[in-house]
C-alpha cells in the first residue's frame, strides 16, 4: 500500500437489532422496519445488522412476529445488502448450550433464510463454545466472525484477547470483532488491543462497542487510525446512550479525513431519510424507554450491558422494585467477583444480574441461588476465566463437579417428536427449541390464530377515564424522613363515599379503605360483598407467611410452571414451584416436610414477595 492511498473502512448499521435492543428492550417490530428498508438496501453501508441477539426472543415472546418471518421479509427487502446477525456460540439465541445438530440445523436455516454476516461470541470467551457453530457457518458458505468480548478484570488481559483471536483465525473465520457490550472500553486500551489483533491475525477487524459511558466515538476515532476495518453505528435517531455512536458523526468524521476511503455512505441526505422514519417510529415505543438507557459512564464500574440495562430496569419496574436498581447495579461486581469475573454478557449478564437481584432484593447474599447460577459453577455455560469464591460455591452446589455438558449428544429429533405438528417444519422446530416454553406457546396461539402482540400503551392509557385517574401508579412517599415505594395494583367497587384500593407498599401487598367527600357515580348503596371487590391483579388478595409451611417467592416474577398438586407429599428442599424473572427460572423450594394444602398461584400469575403461594401442612 502507497502512503497516499487511502484505506477503506466499512460502517455496519445496528438500528434493526441493537440499536432497539439498548433502548426499547428489542420491541421494533418488522412493519416499522421494512418502509425504509430501500434506504438502508442503497446506502452503502458493510452490512446490517438485523437479527439474533434478543430480537429472536422479543418476537416469540411480546410481538408474537415469527422471527423467520421476519428474517425472510426483510431479506426480500434488503435484496443489495449483507444481512448480519449475532449468535452466543452453542447457545445460538437461547440461554442453554444445544447439541452439535441443532447447532447445525439452526446456522444453515438462518443462512437459508437470509443471514450473511455470523458474528460469533461466548460470554465466557471460551473457544470450545464456539467452534462449532464457526465450522456450522464455514460449512454454509457465509461470513464466519469471531467475536471477543472485551471487558476488564484482574483476570483478563491483552494477551487473552489476541491468543483467542488466533483461535479463531486458524478456525476459519473471515473476520474479528472486538465486542465492547457495555461501552467500558476507552481509546488508548482500544488502540492498543486494534493494533494487537490485527499483528496477531492480519484479518478484517470490526469494532462495536456502546456509547453508555460516552467515550465510544473517541474510540471508534483511534481504532479506525489504529487499523479497523468496519465499525459499528446506529443511525442518530437510535444511537446514542446504552446504544452506539451515531451513524451521522462518524460518517461525518471519516469523510473528513483524507486516510479513509467510505465508498457511497456519505449522503446526509439519505442518512437523514433513515434517521427521520426512525425518529418517527421510535414515539409509538414510548412504554419501554428506559430512563437507564442514557449515558452513564459509571458504567466502568459496573460493567452492565447496553441492553441489559434497559431489560434490567424494565424488569425491576414490573416488579416494583425500581426504586432500587442502584443497590442492585452495585451488586453486580460482587457477585461477579464471586463467579470469577466472567464477562457481562448473555447469558451471563442475566445470570449475575439475576443474582444480584436475589441477593438485594431478599435480604441476605446467596440465601437463595439462582439455578442458573448453579449451573454455572458446575460447568454448564464453559470455562470459567478466574478463581471463584469456593464459599458461595459451597452454598450454591456443595462439592458438585466441574464438568461441562458433552457436545455431542443430538437432540432433534427428539425436538422434533416433542413439538410434532405444531411445528410446520424445522424453523419452528428451532423456535420451540429455542423457547421450549413461550415457544410452544407461541405455535400454539399460531396454529389456533390467536397470535395478539403485547399492547403498546399501559393498562392506563388504554382504558382512559377511570383507571387513567388513578395515575401515576407507582410512586414514592416519604414520610418522617422514610421512603416508602408505592404502587396501585387495582381499586375494587366502590360503596358510597369509599372503595377499597389495592396497593403494594415496598413490594408487599395491602389494601387501603379510601374515603372521599363526595359519592363515586355508581356506588352501590350498601357496603360491597366480599366477591364484588375481587380485583383482578394477582397478588393483593393472597395472604402473608405466618408459618413455614406458608412459601412465598424470594423475587417478583412469574409463574412459570407448579410442579405439585394438591395432596402431594413433599420432602424439605422439594421444588413447589417455578417463578421466572430476568428471564430466568427459580425454583422454590418448599423448607418443610408435608402436604400441599393449598397452591395459590398458578401458570402465568404475577407473584411477588412475602404472600403465601403454596402451603405445607401436616
Ligand atoms: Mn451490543
Amino acid at each position: 500500500m502507497t502512503k497516499n492511498k487511502k484505506r477503506k473502512i466499512g460502517i455496519t448499521e445496528l438500528v434493526l437489532r441493537d440499536g432497539h435492543q439498548s433502548l426499547i428492550a428489542t420491541r421494533m417490530r418488522t412493519a416499522d422496519m421494512l418502509p425504509v428498508c430501500g434506504e438502508l438496501n442503497a446506502a452503502g453501508f458493510w452490512s446490517l445488522e438485523a437479527w439474533g441477539g434478543a430480537t429472536f426472543d422479543a418476537c416469540v415472546r411480546f410481538l408474537r412476529e415469527d422471527p423467520w418471518r421476519r428474517l425472510q421479509s426483510l431479506r426480500r427487502a434488503l435484496p443489495g445488502a449483507k444481512i448480519q446477525m449475532l449468535l452466543r456460540g452453542r447457545n445460538l439465541l437461547g440461554y442453554r448450550p444445544y447439541a452439535a445438530d441443532v447447532i447445525n440445523a439452526f446456522v444453515a436455516r438462518a443462512a437459508e433464510n437470509g443471514v450473511d454476516v455470523f458474528r460469533v461470541f461466548d460470554a465466557m470467551n471460551d473457544f470450545e463454545n464456539m467452534s462449532g457453530a464457526i465450522a456450522a457457518i464455514k460449512k454454509a458458505g457465509k461470513h464466519a466472525q469471531g467475536a471477543v468480548c472485551y471487558t476488564t478484570s484482574p483476570v483478563h488481559s491483552v494477551k487473552d484477547f489476541t491468543s483467542l483471536a488466533r483461535k479463531f483465525a486458524n478456525a476459519g473465520c473471515d473476520s474479528i470483532a472486538i465486542k465492547d457490550m457495555s461501552g467500558i472500553m476507552t481509546p488508548e486500551s482500544c488502540a492498543e488491543l486494534t493494533a494487537a489483533l490485527k499483528r496477531e491475525t492480519g484479518l478484517p477487524l470490526h469494532i462495536h462497542s456502546h456509547a453508555t459511558s460516552g467515550l465510544a466515538p473517541l474510540c471508534m476515532l483511534r481504532a479506525a487510525e489504529s487499523g479497523a476495518d468496519i465499525l459499528d453505528t446506529a443511525i442518530s435517531s437510535f444511537a446514542g446512550g446504552a446504544s452506539h455512536p451515531a451513524t451521522e458523526t462518524i460518517i461525518a468524521m471519516l469523510a473528513e479525513r483524507g486516510d479513509f476511503d467510505i465508498g457511497e455512505l456519505n449522503n446526509p441526505a439519505r442518512l437523514a431519510k433513515i434517521a427521520a422514519h426512525f425518529r418517527e417510529a421510535r414515539k409509538k415505543y414510548r412504554r419501554f424507554e428506559s430512563e437507564f438507557a442514557v449515558g452513564d459512564p459509571n458504567v466502568i464500574a459496573h460493567h452492565v450491558p447496553g441492553g441489559m440495562i434497559s431489560n434490567l430496569s424494565n424488569q425491576l419496574r414490573d416488579q416494583r422494585a425500581l426504586h432500587r436498581i442502584g443497590e442492585v447495579l452495585e451488586e453486580i461486581p460482587r457477585v461477579r467477583a464471586d463467579l470469577g469475573y466472567p464477562p457481562l454478557v448473555t447469558p451471563t449478564s442475566q445470570i449475575v444480574a439475576a443474582q444480584a437481584v436475589l441477593n438485594t432484593l431478599t435480604g441476605g447474599r446467596y440465601n437463595t441461588v439462582a439455578n442458573e447460577v448453579k449451573n454455572y459453577f458446575t460447568g454448564h455455560y464453559g470455562k470459567i476465566p478466574g478463581k471463584v469464591n469456593a464459599e458461595v460455591r459451597r452454598k450454591a452446589v456443595g462439592d458438585a463437579p466441574f464438568s461441562p455438558p458433552p457436545a455431542d449428544k443430538a437432540e432433534m429429533e427428539r425436538l422434533r417428536a416433542e413439538i410434532g405438528n405444531l411445528a410446520q417444519n424445522d424453523d419452528d422446530v428451532l423456535t420451540y427449541a429455542m423457547f421450549p416454553e413461550i415457544g410452544k406457546t407461541f405455535l400454539q396461539e399460531r396454529a389456533a390464530g390467536q397470535l395478539t402482540p403485547e399492547p403498546l400503551e399501559t393498562e392506563a392509557e388504554k382504558t382512559g377515564g377511570e383507571s387513567a385517574r388513578w395515575a401515576p401508579s407507582e410512586f414514592s412517599v416519604t414520610v418522617h424522613g422514610e421512603t416508602y415505594n408505592i404502587c396501585i395494583t387495582g381499586v375494587g367497587q366502590p360503596a358510597k363515599t369509599r372503595r377499597p384500593l389495592y396497593l403494594t407498599i415496598d413490594g408487599v401487598p395491602e389494601e387501603a379503605l379510601v374515603d372521599t367527600l363526595r359519592e363515586f357515580p355508581g356506588a352501590k348503596s350498601e357496603a360491597p360483598a366480599e366477591e364484588e371487590t375481587e380485583n383482578k391483579t394477582a397478588g393483593a388478595r393472597r395472604p402473608r407467611p405466618q408459618k413455614p409451611g406458608d412459601i412465598t417467592t424470594a423475587m417478583p416474577g412469574t409463574v412459570a410452571a407448579v410442579p405439585v398438586k394438591v395432596g402431594d407429599k413433599v420432602q424439605a428442599g422439594d421444588a413447589v414451584m417455578i417463578v421466572e424473572a430476568m428471564k430466568m427460572e427459580t425454583e422454590i423450594q418448599s423448607p418443610v416436610a408435608g402436604t400441599v394444602v393449598a397452591i395459590l398461584a398458578g401458570k402465568g400469575d404475577a407473584v411477588t414477595p412475602d404472600e403465601v403461594l403454596v402451603m405445607i401442612g401436616d
